[in-house]
């Protein structure tokens, strides 16, 4: 496990956490020491970020200044004592990154994607047993490329890994820039205990103003820690402005978020209580649930007894739209209520049929 990052102004508040910042790309030395002046004596960072390989989706964007910058990086840390971390994308940036002295890198959303560069990437990685690896999620919410790209990391002999989530790229129109789905990094913390869980909420969001909602969740998911974006002058950074956020704002965000306790043991009971509470809500849902089955199963002898069809497309509508109704009179999504229905519905076919059907298609 990774050893956690540690606050000065912040300490107690983010003592458990790992904070990763630092600018997008890496613009210039002046640019990460002015970050690193303001950053440092306020926040205890666990590294430094830089961007100095740009994975842009067009050419002719700019992709980042390539080994200048990691030159600036070496000199952020031995000037500000500070570690520096930045992405490699395939087997030449890992080797150049690692032979200028970087002791941690992170493998991009597009590299996870990619077996082929993350098994490159690992290659190199045999030489360089102790370098601390983070792994963002792949861009397309696929957990097996995100496990695949952990398991080559940890075949090539690497032992410090660190996870990143940084939200996936889903055609349509979103609040955000990639969307959370949550459950896929807790799926992986579960798959991974022992493997350090960071949020990077500025590409999640994509937008300045709504980092502190994606930091806040995170950290009620109890991730470990944050990766996040900042630039003395965001509007004219050179890549991901919308995103960036000067270091003052960030201590201001930091400030604000509220890290909840994971467990003292009055807070155990309560939650508890409220568990079993939850747990005998479930079992009487379930048997109305089955209550209903058994209805539908005596609607099913009946139409077979009349020689009636199953699907009843108006009395389908009629149900979907009063309960629709009543649950959001109950204050119930309809993001919840149309996929329950459906099952709902589906379940009752499945049972009206089982009777009217005993030897037919059982799905
Ligand atoms: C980045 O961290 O600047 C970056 C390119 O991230 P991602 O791989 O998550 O797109
Ligand atoms: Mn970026």
């Amino acid at each position: 496990m990774l050893q956690n990052g540690i606050f000065k102004v912040l300490k107690k508040k983010f003592e458990d956490k790992i904070i990763i910042a630092g600018p997008c790309s890496a613009e210039s030395y002046e640019q990460m020491n002015e970050l690193a002046n303001a950053l440092l004596p306020n926040v205890n960072l666990y590294a430094f970020r830089g961007g100095v390989w740009k994975p842009r989706t067009r050419p002719n964007s700019f992709e980042g200044y390539g080994e200048p910058a990691l030159k600036w990086m070496q000199n952020i840390e031995k000037d500000h004592a500070i570690q520096s971390i930045t992405e490699v994308a395939n087997a030449i940036h890992a080797k150049l990154a690692l032979q200028a002295g970087f002791t941690k890198i992170w493998i991009g959303a597009r590299t996870t994607a990619n077996p082929f560069a993350v098994q490159s990437i690992a290659d190199v990685l045999e030489d360089f047993p102790s370098v601390e690896v983070f792994i963002k999620n792949p861009i397309n919410p696929d957990i097996n490329l995100w496990v695949g790209a952990v398991e080559r990391i940890r075949n090539a002999g690497i032992e410090k890994i660190g996870l990143i989530h940084r939200g996936f790229s889903v055609v349509g129109n979103h609040i955000y820039r990639n969307l959370p789905m949550w459950e896929i990094p807790l799926e992986m913390m579960s798959l991974f205990p022992d493997y350090p869980m960071l949020c990077d909420p500025s590409h999640i969001a994509g937008e300045r103003d709504l980092l502190g909602k994606v930091m806040q969740k995170a950290m009620d998911l109890a991730f470990d820690g944050l990766m996040i974006e900042t630039h003395p002058t965001p509007n004219e950074a050179m890549s991901d402005p919308k995103q960036q956020v000067t270091p003052d704002a960030l201590i201001k965000l930091l400030e604000q978020v509220v890290i909840r306790n994971e467990a003292s043991d009055a807070l155990v009971e309560n939650l508890e209580e409220m568990r079993s509470r939850i747990d005998g809500i479930d079992a009487d849902l379930l048997s109305l649930i089955r209550k209903r089955m058994d209805v539908a199963q005596k609607i099913g002898q009946y139409k077979k007894q009349n020689q009636i069809t199953i699907y009843q497309k108006e009395r389908w509508e009629e149900i979907r739209l009063s309960r629709t109704k009543i649950a959001k009179d109950l204050g119930l999504s309809e993001a919840f209520m149309k996929p329950y229905l459906d099952a709902l519905h589906l379940e009752s076919i499945r049972q009206q049929n089982s009777v009217m059907n005993p030897n037919g298609e059982k799905k």
